[in-house]
């Protein structure tokens, strides 16, 4: 088992000490002599999982009390249709900046909804980037400003966020907590959770309370932020156990302090990129300033070659390294719970693979 290092983009991979905590909770949750699959959502052992994982998103996070912590259905891509459902008015023009296949899809449902413009498009750029400030065309009154913060597939992350006037919405998915951001600067934030927070099931929502009122009185009760605030999430049954191991995942952030899962998250990204930058053998895909932290995208001199390298990598432990199905390559997603040794080894074998086909 210590041999093997999952890189899957998503859902990925936990840290041991919440598989564990889950293992004995799946029997015996805190006690009760039932399991934690079996609680009811309106019961008072899963109402303390349901706060604490609340209150440890309100913690690491920095909100203030102008904002509600949110856990709904759907994934992060039926957070593409809730946006412009509860936030873009029939007259109302929303700004999409389009930095890859994420922000593409978002802005795909968006435009089915309402008026969509797109404030930047980067996607035919090779290698891969974010727009400049420059490059940034805003409308006047834009309902809000949309951002993917982290393009999983392409590989790309923005350094540093855009400023704007409109309210700013935020796909998180794949970067959520994993580096200081002042989430305070930003009226909604979202997240699927199977990629740095947990497993598949829940989505994240962090929103600016007032921009909940918008949504108009037509959506039903169910896709409206407003309905599930007033509820705090509990509208409709709860997926309970998504939202217990999201708490138990961001009981180990906190103990671990955002700081240092920071700093090994940038150190593992540079340990690879090291790496990339070294040789001519591997191509990085994404432009340096700004590469993501996540999920590191490369190339090999042939697709013959690269299924080679994967093939090998796997034989030695290292999984989900294949690239997005749309794009190929070698995609190497290093999310807050992957452990430093697990780069390691992966460089090394990317030297060795090298010296024996260069
Ligand atoms: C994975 C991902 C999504 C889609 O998430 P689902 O929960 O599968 O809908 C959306 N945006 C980004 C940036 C992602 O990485």
């Amino acid at each position: 088992m210590s041999s093997i290092y999952n890189f899957n983009a998503g859902p990925s991979i936990l840290p041991r000490e919440v598989l564990e905590e889950a293992q004995r909770d799946l029997l015996d949750f805190q006690s009760s002599g039932i399991s934690i699959l079996e609680s009811s959502h309106r019961g008072a052992a899963y109402e303390g999982v349901h706060m604490e994982a609340i209150q440890n998103i309100t913690e690491l996070c920095g909100l203030t009390d102008e904002y509600a912590v949110l856990f709904l259905q759907g994934g992060a891509t039926g957070q593409f249709a809730w946006i412009p459902m509860n936030l873009l008015g029939p007259n109302d023009v929303a700004d999409y900046v389009n930095t890859g296949s994420w922000a593409a899809k978002a802005i795909e449902q968006a435009s089915c909804l309402g008026n969509v413009h797109v404030a930047a498009d980067s996607t035919s750029e090779c290698p891969a980037r974010v727009p400049t400030a420059e490059e940034l065309n805003f409308s006047p009154n834009a309902a809000y400003l949309h951002l993917t913060s982290n393009e999983t597939i392409g590989g790309t992350q923005w350094p540093t966020y855009p400023a704007c006037d409109a309210p700013i919405v935020v796909d998180m998915s794949s970067d959520i907590l994993s580096r200081p951001v002042d989430y305070t600067a930003f009226d909604l934030v979202y997240a699927g959770a199977q990629k740095n927070l947990g497993v598949a099931g829940v989505s994240i929502v962090i929103i600016r309370k007032a921009l909940a009122d918008r949504a108009p009185d037509t959506l039903p009760g169910v896709l409206r932020y407003r309905d599930h605030i007033k509820a705090n999430s509990l509208l409709h049954t709860a997926p309970c156990f998504s939202i217990y191991i999201t708490m138990l995942v961001t009981r180990w952030l906190k103990a671990t302090g955002i700081e240092r899962v920071y700093q090994n998250n940038r150190d593992k990204a540079s340990r690879l990129y090291g790496m990339i930058d070294s040789t001519d053998f591997y191509r990085g895909t994404a432009a340096t300033h700004c590469r993501s932290e996540m999920n590191v995208t490369f190339r090999l001199a042939s697709e013959a070659l690269e299924s080679e390298f994967l093939d090998q990598a796997s034989g030695q432990g290292m999984l989900g390294l294949k690239g997005h199905r749309s794009l190929g390559g070698v995609r190497a997603s290093i999310y807050n719970a992957f452990p430093m040794d697990g780069v390691d080894a992966l460089v090394s074998f990317m030297k060795d693979f090298e010296d024996r086909h260069a």
